[in-house]
């Protein structure tokens, strides 16, 4: 019998220096298919949704230089992981190969005779500086940039870096883990020709919404870094090209840089609200206050379902409805030709655009994209005697069901779907709101609130509200807002995500003018 071959491999991939946004499509790809993820304390968590849900999760933290694992443990276990043909994922903060040791894994890993890939990132120095606005060459300013340890030496008496050459040779140097070794390393440039007034950069959790960035000269940033109790991790970057951040800022300048904003959300609303405030510069937390569950029994749908050929017209209102009805269909083993009889309404052009990923066109479509517009559709029609068929969610209204009925139709409307209160809020948004981090909580619908409450209770919602800025998309949540108990800080002129974004860079402009 042949043996099955191994075919274990380890990505060491580079996770970027904190914006999830920065890792590469292809450490993307390799998380996707991960069976192993060892990840680091600088790689942004985020980036594990990528990985499957049963991937095994190993942090192999290594907080500050407190080595929680000791380099050799890790490369066992990643040798062993792959060992026993697994796919293993080595997720490094920034470029595994810019002092992340990923040199000495890949030589564990040759050593053990692992297949392995290295997968490059942007390294921190790359990234801070673009994110504080600052270019590591300028035509003008520098040709040259080099990138260094601020540890080396440490406890030796010797460096093996030549302070001369990189004092006087390189325009700009950038220092990884130099904020201990701050005073050090700057008088060491000072002592090798390097003028007092060059200007010197700190950059913080750079690219992320916690981003702090310090500034200062070659001869008196030591002070100011004791004086700010600035901590790692940070980049230190000195070099003349420093000067051109008060030019060329973008991100930390952003209207909502900084402000931490929970989204409540239905369902269909994906992510889109979200976007909108990162881009604006917020940390947007989605909190959704519903959840889409399969019906709790499926016959009244299979019932309707193998007898589709009876019906006249479908009429679907969600996209929710649409792909639930194709996937039972599957399951069943029928497809789309059983609606070959019957005709087709959309709602709108959402619901049409799931229709159309199972290969239907709607015969239908209101100009209102809504249950009225649908109705006064059909009353144009003669409905006398049709047969209609409305799969829909639980708790949908009855206007559709009980309006065509009055104008002659027989409509059967099974549920397709259920809408329910999801049991908590996701950790990220409770840790939040626990740490009382959160700046401000959005509601764009009167559900969002009364669902938020039905989660949390009412009292418990207040209470974890209290200090929080409350914004309201419009005068109906407001008022759902007062009833729970809520004060809106936030309503912007018109019902819109993009008014109700420019409201709350407004709210928060002048609250810091005040401020300041
Ligand atoms: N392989 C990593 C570097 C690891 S060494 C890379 O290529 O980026 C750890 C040091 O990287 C930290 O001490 C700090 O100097 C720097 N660093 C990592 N992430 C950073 C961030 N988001 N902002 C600023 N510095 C960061």
């Amino acid at each position: 019998m042949k043996t099955e071959k191994n075919n274990g491999i380890v990505y060491l991939v580079g996770a970027g220096p904190g914006d999830p946004g920065l890792i590469t499509l292809r450490g993307v790809e390799c998380l996707c298919r991960a069976e192993v993820v060892v990840y680091d304390y600088l790689a942004n968590e985020q980036l594990l949704n990528f990985a499957p849900n049963e991937a095994e999760r190993i942090y192999a933290g290594k907080i500050g230089g407190r080595h929680n694992q000791d380099q050799s443990e890790i490369n066992r276990i990643l040798v062993e992981k792959a060992g026993e043909g697994k796919t293993v994922v080595r997720l490094k903060g920034g470029d595994p190969f810019v002092f992340g040791r990923g040199g000495e894994e890949c030589e564990a890993l040759a050593e053990g005779g692992i297949t392995f890939e290295v997968v490059p990132g942007v390294t921190a120095g790359v990234g801070a500086a673009a994110y504080a606005g600052i270019p590591l060459t300028h035509r003008d300013y520098t040709a040259s940039v080099a990138f260094v340890t601020g540890q080396e030496g440490k406890g030796k008496d010797e460096s093996a870096i030549d302070w001369e050459r990189l004092s006087l040779g390189s325009g700009t140097v950038v220092f990884y883990m130099g904020i201990t070794t701050l005073r050090r390393n700057m008088e060491r440039l000072l002592e090798h020709g390097r003028s007092p007034q060059t200007p010197v950069a700190l950059v913080r959790w750079g690219t992320t919404p916690e981003q702090q960035v310090l500034t200062g000269s070659l001869a008196d940033i030591a002070d100011r870094v004791e004086q700010a109790g600035f901590k790692p991790p940070a980049v230190v970057i000195v070099g003349e090209v420093v000067g051109l951040r008060d030019k060329l800022r973008w991100f930390d300048t952003r209207p909502l840089f900084g402000k931490k904003i929970l989204v409540t959300r239905a369902a269909d609303q994906a992510g889109e609200f979200c976007t909108i405030l990162s881009e604006r510069g917020a940390t947007a937390i989605e909190c959704p206050t519903i959840k889409l569950e399969e019906p709790e029994e499926w016959a009244p749908m299979d019932a309707v379902i193998k007898q589709l050929a009876g019906y006249d017209w479908l009429v679907l209102t969600s996209g929710n409805a649409v792909r639930n009805l194709f996937r039972r269909m599957e399951t069943l083993g029928l497809d789309a030709r059983c609606l070959a009889g019957c005709r087709v309404c959309a709602v709108g052009p959402k619901t049409a655009e799931a229709m159309a990923a199972f290969g239907i066109r709607p015969d239908l479509m209101p100009s209102d994209y809504k249950a009225e517009g649908v109705v006064a559709e059909f009353a144009k029609l003669d409905l006398t005697g049709s047969r209609i068929l409305f799969p829909r969610a639980d708790r949908a209204r009855e206007i559709i069901p009980r309006e065509l009925e009055r104008m002659g139709a027989h409509v059967d409307s099974p549920v397709a779907y259920r809408n329910i209160l999801p049991d908590r809020l996701p950790p990220e948004a409770l840790f939040a709101l626990e740490k009382r981090s959160v700046d401000c909580i959005t509601f764009t619908s009167s559900s969002t609130v009364e669902n938020l409450a039905g989660m949390l209770g009412g009292d418990l919602m207040v209470n974890m509200l209290k200090g929080v800025t409350v914004a309201s998309i419009g005068p109906v949540t407001s008022r759902t807002c007062h009833e729970l108990g809520l004060k809106v800080d936030i309503e912007p002129p018109r019902s819109t995500l993009a008014e109700l974004t420019a409201a709350i860079e407004r709210y928060f402009h002048a609250a810091s003018s005040i401020g300041r």
